[in-house]
C-alpha cells in the first residue's frame, strides 16, 4: 500500500476576484485555501452590473464564473454580504452551474427567494439563513456575519477564518451611529476581531476620494421631515427601491403630516413586503395603492416610488412625461430625489428632472439639500476601521481603478504597509507572508440577452452595435444552371438614408455581369464579389459602409 501523500499545510490563503476590482458592480469575491491543484473555495457575493448604451439590448451584465464552476465539487459555498443587485443579482442567473449552498440574512434571503422563484429554481438551490452576528462553517472556512451600516437592511462584514490566515471582508459599509433601521455597526465585535488578528483586510472603495464621515440616515430623516412639515401641494419621493431605512424615513414624514402613502413600483413593493417579513416597517401602516392616489387631497397624500435614476419605465419618469394612468402632478407640487445619480445615468436622470420642470413641479435633489447620504464610507471611516481592526495588510475593492488605486496610497499612507491592488482573474497570496499575485484564472463579462446568457465579446451586442452605425443590406441573387441570372437581383436596405437602394442594386448587377461565367458557379465567391461591390458603392456615395448580407441561390 502506497502512503497517503502528507497533505501540505502551509498552503496558501488565497484572493481570486472575478468581478468587482477594476468597476463598481458585479462584485465576485473567491477566497481558497489548500495546494494549487486541490483548491477548497468560497464565493462572496454574485452580484450584476447593468448594461450601457454601448451593449444595445443588454440590461445586465454577469461575471464569468466558468472558473469556479468548473471546480465547483471544490466551492464550498456562495456567501451574500447583503442584498443589492451588484452583489446579489446574479445568483438565480449563475447558480445552475455552481450547484452549491448559499449563505446568508433573513432580508437577503426574502430577496433572492423572489428571484429564484422567478427563474424556477426556489425549490433546489440550499439556501442557509444566517442571522447577523453569527458564525457558521462551509468547509475549511469559519465564517461569522458581521453586522455593519449600509444603504439595505441587515448588510454584514464576512469574518473568514482558515488555518493559514484570517480576512475580514468588509462587504459595503460606512458608519452611520444612528441608523433609522436595524442593529447598527458592531463596534464591539470589530474591535474584538481586531485584538484577535486579521491578517488581511479587503475592503470598500467606493468612497475613499471624500474626505471626512458620511452624513446619517438619520440627519436625511430629519431633513425629509422639515421639507414634507413645509409642504403645500402633492410630494413624491423617488428613491433607491431597496432602501428600506429610507423608505421608512419617508413614511415617518408622510404619517407626521397626516398624509397617506401610496407606493409606485414593483421592485419597491417587493423590498417593503421583504423588509415586513423580516419584522421591519411594522409601524408604517396601511400603504395604499398607486389607483388611490388621485382621491386624495394634495396635502393628504406622499407618493414613494421608484425611477431615482432616470429608468424610463419607472413611475417618476412616466409622471415627469404626463403619461402615468393613476398619478398626476400639478405646478406646485413637489418632488424629492432622495437618491445620488449613479455616475452614467446623468443624462436620463436630467431627462426627468426637465421633464418635470416643464410641468412647472418643484423638485430637491441632493445637491440642494441632505435628502441623500451614501452607504460607502469616506476617508474618516476607513482610517476608524483600519484603527479597530489592525490589520497586518489591505487590499481594496468595489471601485473602479482611480478608487482603488487612491484606497491603495490612502491605507499606505495610514500605517498599513503591506497593501495589494487586485484585479480580476487575478490569483493574490494573502498568507502565509506578504500579498503577492502568484497566479491567473479565467474571468470575463456575460450578457444576458432577454432570457439567454451569451458572451460579451463575440456575443450579439457586438453585431448590434455595428448596425446601430451603419445599417444593413441584404441582396438576393438567384443564378440558374447556365449561370445567368434566373430573377431580377433583390436588394433590401435598413437603417440607410433614403434613395440609396437603386445605386446599390446597379453596383450589384454590374458586379454579377462582369463575373465571368464559370466563377458564377462558386456561390461563396460570387456573393463576396457582389457584397465588396455593394459595400464599395455605398462608401464612394454615402461614405460609410453599410453591413452587407448576400444570398446566392443556385437553381
Ligand atoms: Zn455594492
Ligand atoms: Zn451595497
Amino acid at each position: 500500500m502506497t502512503p497517503k501523500k502528507k497533505r501540505d499545510i502551509s498552503n496558501d490563503l488565497v484572493f481570486l476576484p472575478l468581478g468587482g476590482t477594476g468597476e463598481i458592480g458585479m462584485n465576485c469575491y473567491c477566497y481558497g485555501v489548500g495546494p494549487n491543484d486541490d483548491r477548497q473555495w468560497l464565493m462572496v457575493d454574485l452580484g450584476v452590473k447593468f448594461g450601457e448604451e454601448t451593449d444595445p439590448g443588454i440590461d445586465v451584465i454577469l461575471p464569468d464564473v466558468g472558473f469556479m464552476a468548473s471546480d465547483k465539487g471544490n466551492l464550498h459555498g456562495i456567501v451574500l454580504t447583503h442584498a443589492h443587485e451588484d452583489h446579489l443579482g446574479a445568483v438565480a442567473w449563475l447558480w445552475p452551474q455552481l450547484e452549491c449552498p448559499v449563505y446568508c440574512t433573513p432580508f437577503a434571503a426574502q430577496i433572492l427567494a423572489l428571484k429564484l422563484k422567478e427563474a424556477g429554481l426556489d425549490e433546489q438551490v440550499p439556501v442557509k439563513v444566517i442571522e447577523a452576528g453569527s458564525k457558521f462553517t462551509a468547509g475549511p472556512f469559519a465564517c461569522e456575519f458581521v453586522s455593519v451600516t449600509h444603504s439595505i437592511p441587515e448588510p454584514t462584514a464576512l469574518l473568514i477564518k482558515t488555518k493559514q490566515g484570517t480576512v475580514l471582508h468588509s462587504g459595503d459599509w460606512k458608519i452611520d451611529r444612528s441608523p433609522v433601521l436595524g442593529q447598527g455597526m458592531d463596534e464591539k465585535r470589530l474591535r474584538a476581531i481586531g485584538g484577535e488578528g486579521v491578517d488581511v483586510l479587503v475592503c470598500d472603495s467606493t468612497n475613499v476620494l471624500r474626505e471626512g464621515h458620511s452624513p446619517s440616515e438619520a440627519d436625511v430623516s430629519d431633513t425629509l421631515m422639515q421639507i414634507v412639515t413645509h409642504a403645500t401641494g402633492r410630494v413624491a419621493v423617488t428613491t433607491f427601491a431597496s432602501h428600506v431605512d429610507r423608505i421608512a424615513a419617508a413614511i415617518r414624514a408622510a404619517r407626521a403630516n397626516g398624509r397617506e402613502v401610496v407606493i409606485a413600483g414593483r421592485a419597491m413593493r417587493n423590498t417593503i413586503e421583504a423588509a415586513r417579513a423580516c419584522g421591519m416597517l411594522k409601524d408604517s401602516g396601511r400603504l395604499l395603492d398607486e389607483e388611490e392616489f388621485g382621491y386624495l387631497p394634495p396635502d393628504k397624500v406622499m407618493l414613494l416610488c421608484t425611477g431615482s435614476q432616470g429608468e424610463p419605465r419607472a413611475a417618476i419618469a412616466r409622471i415627469a412625461e404626463d403619461q402615468h394612468p393613476h398619478v398626476s402632478l400639478d405646478p406646485g407640487d413637489l418632488v424629492i430625489f432622495s437618491s445620488k445619480t449613479i455616475p452614467g445615468n446623468e443624462k436620463e436622470v436630467s431627462r426627468v428632472l426637465n421633464n418635470l420642470a416643464r410641468l412647472d413641479i418643484d423638485v430637491i435633489t441632493s445637491d440642494e439639500a441632505l435628502v441623500h447620504s451614501s452607504g460607502h464610507p469616506r476617508q474618516g471611516e476607513l482610517q476608524q476601521l483600519y484603527d479597530w481592526l489592525k490589520p497586518r495588510a489591505l487590499i481594496p475593492m468595489h471601485g473602479e481603478p482611480r478608487h482603488l488605486r487612491a484606497h491603495a496610497l490612502f491605507a499606505r499612507s495610514h500605517g498599513i504597509a503591506d497593501v495589494l491592488i487586485p484585479r480580476d482573474g487575478f490569483i493574490a497570496r494573502l498568507a502565509p507572508g506578504p500579498l503577492a499575485m502568484i497566479d491567473e484564472a479565467p474571468f470575463g463579462r456575460l450578457h444576458v440577452d432577454g432570457k439567454l446568457i451569451v458572451p460579451s465579446d463575440d456575443g450579439p451586442a457586438k453585431q448590434r452595435r455595428k448596425l446601430s452605425f451603419v445599417g444593413i443590406v441584404f441582396v438576393t441573387v438567384v443564378v440558374n444552371s447556365r449561370q445567368d441570372l434566373a430573377a431580377d437581383i433583390e436588394l433590401l436596405t435598413d437603417g440607410l438614408p433614403m434613395g440609396l437602394e437603386d445605386d446599390l442594386l446597379e453596383a450589384a448587377e454590374h458586379a454579377f455581369g462582369s463575373t465571368p461565367k464559370p466563377r458564377r458557379k462558386d456561390a461563396a465567391g460570387l456573393a463576396e464579389t457582389l457584397r465588396t461591390a455593394v459595400r464599395r458603392a455605398a462608401d464612394s456615395i454615402w461614405g460609410k459602409k453599410p453591413i452587407v448580407k448576400v444570398q446566392v441561390v443556385m437553381l
